[in-house]
């Protein structure tokens, strides 16, 4: 349990919330000693007690919990909520955003009835909280969602690095990968191995190892030697960097019928708009670079990103967002390179040009400006990725952001956030000056 509380209380941002509390509850059939339980092996040195309104662990931690609906809500002793779980028939299933841990009382065998292991999307979320499955979806504070996570801080201490590294074995080549993963980026104009990641978790905490030998280049076909951002970053070929995920912040632009569609707070990554400045064809028709639809930063988004970042509830909560790929992409003027796009659903997106022209998501409806509601910094990973960050003092840690929208008259060209807050223009296959901002909708309640 100690691994789990430590978890929470430092990576959730615990929004207690004002919903009154339920006791439904019959605490003498839960009472009792629950062992944890990894890939069904008992593990005696990890145990919650429950009796009554009170818990303890192995670690000499406790507090007391409340039923809530179908699940149970933890609280430290200082009355701090620290996570969900779910009790039945002897089973205790404890929620965090790792994932969820299993323990059992002694002489039962397992959690046949768990919802949260069978994918079932029958979710009932109250306040952020599943109440079928105890798994929390998202915490909220004021006009913020936390909901999801993503490699974001440089982990600094030296002691936790060095077992960390020590933990992901022997580093990669571009022969042999090893346990290592490589991002199969571009360099030279080819995807290649110099570049890769490792996941793993230590004391109850998730991070990303970071390991490149050569810089990503800073335009499509070129070679390391016009390189990335990275170096200017801080972050050098021949090194492991390792970033921690935490809960993404999410800066809601608008809320509408228990549905909130939502921004990242920070550059979270960098990625190339489309591989090529060239055009190709499809079913014969001309696809130009900066074609939304067809685009390689749509297919991160909804695969690379959409799966590191969430869990099953989280994905069943997320939905699919109707994007007008045709009339947003300017203000006014026309725009062949979008007129001849298809709009497209999408779970998660870039926002459009006319997006950033907004009032209601916070923005100043006059392009042209200098508008402080578009800047943003990037997170310590997306700067190993090497998205270009200001050292401007004006603009300190501000980076590039993309948007979807393609430019009126250049093909290999799409609309970006410049660092000083205004919307410019950026070459789509530029693959890392320019950060990643997702953007979804989610079901709220
Ligand atoms: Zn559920």
């Amino acid at each position: 349990m100690k691994r789990k509380i430590t978890l929470l209380a430092l990576v959730l941002v615990v929004v207690v919330l004002s919903t009154s509390v339920l006791f439904a509850c019959n605490k003498e059939t839960n009472d009792g000693k629950y062992y944890l339980y990894e890939d069904g092996v008992k593990d005696e040195n990890s145990w919650i007690e429950i009796k009554g309104n009170k818990w303890i662990d192995d670690a000499g931690d406790g507090g007391t919990f409340e039923e809530k609906g179908g699940s149970l809500e933890f609280y430290d002793e200082n009355g701090e909520w620290i996570c969900s779980g779910k009790v039945s028939n002897g089973v205790l299933v404890i929620e965090s955003l790792l994932g969820s841990s299993e323990y059992r009382k002694d002489g039962v065998t397992g959690s046949s009835d768990d919802k949260s292991q069978q994918g079932n999307t029958d979710h009932n979320i109250v306040g952020g909280i599943c109440e079928n499955c105890g798994v929390t979806a998202y915490t909220r504070e004021g006009s913020y969602i936390y909901f999801g996570i993503y490699p974001q801080s440089k982990v600094t201490d030296s002691a936790l690095k060095s077992t960390l590294t020590g933990s992901a074995g022997a580093l990669p080549t571009s022969s042999n990968s090893g346990s290592w993963t490589s991002y199969g980026y571009y360099i030279d104009g080819s995807v290649s191995n110099f570049m890769w990641y490792i996941d793993k978790e230590y004391d109850g905490e998730k991070y990303r190892g970071v390991y490149f030998t050569s810089y990503r280049p800073c335009f499509m076909p070129s070679s390391s030697s016009f390189n990335s951002g990275q170096d200017d970053n801080g972050y050098s070929t021949g090194n492991v960097y390792w970033f921690k995920y935490e809960p993404i912040k999410w800066r809601m632009l608008s809320e509408n019928d228990g549905k909130a569609l939502m921004l990242a707070e920070l550059i979270l990554d960098s990625q190339e708009f489309y591989p090529s400045s060239s055009s190709h064809t499809e079913n014969g028709k001309t696809i130009y670079a900066n074609n939304w639809e067809y685009s390689t930063i749509r297919k991160w988004l909804n695969e690379t990103f959409y799966n590191v970042a969430f869990n099953d509830l989280q994905k069943a909560l997320i939905v699919g967002t109707e994007l007008d790929n045709k009339t947003t992409a300017h203000n006014g003027s026309s725009n062949s390179y979008a007129t001849c796009q298809n709009n497209t659903t999408d779970k998660v997106f870039l926002l459009s040009y006319k997006d950033m022209l907004n009032p209601s998501y916070g923005f100043s409806s006059s392009s042209g400006n200098y508008d402080t509601a578009m800047l943003k910094k990037t997170s310590d990973y997306a700067q190993v990725q090497g998205a270009y960050t200001s050292t401007d003092s004006s603009f300190l840690g501000n980076g590039w952001w993309w948007l979807r929208s393609p430019n009126s008259y250049d093909s290999d060209y799409a609309f970006c956030v410049h660092f000083d807050g205004g919307v410019v223009n950026g070459y789509v296959s530029d693959p890392t000056r320019n950060g990643v901002v997702p953007a979804l909708t989610i079901i709220l309640s």
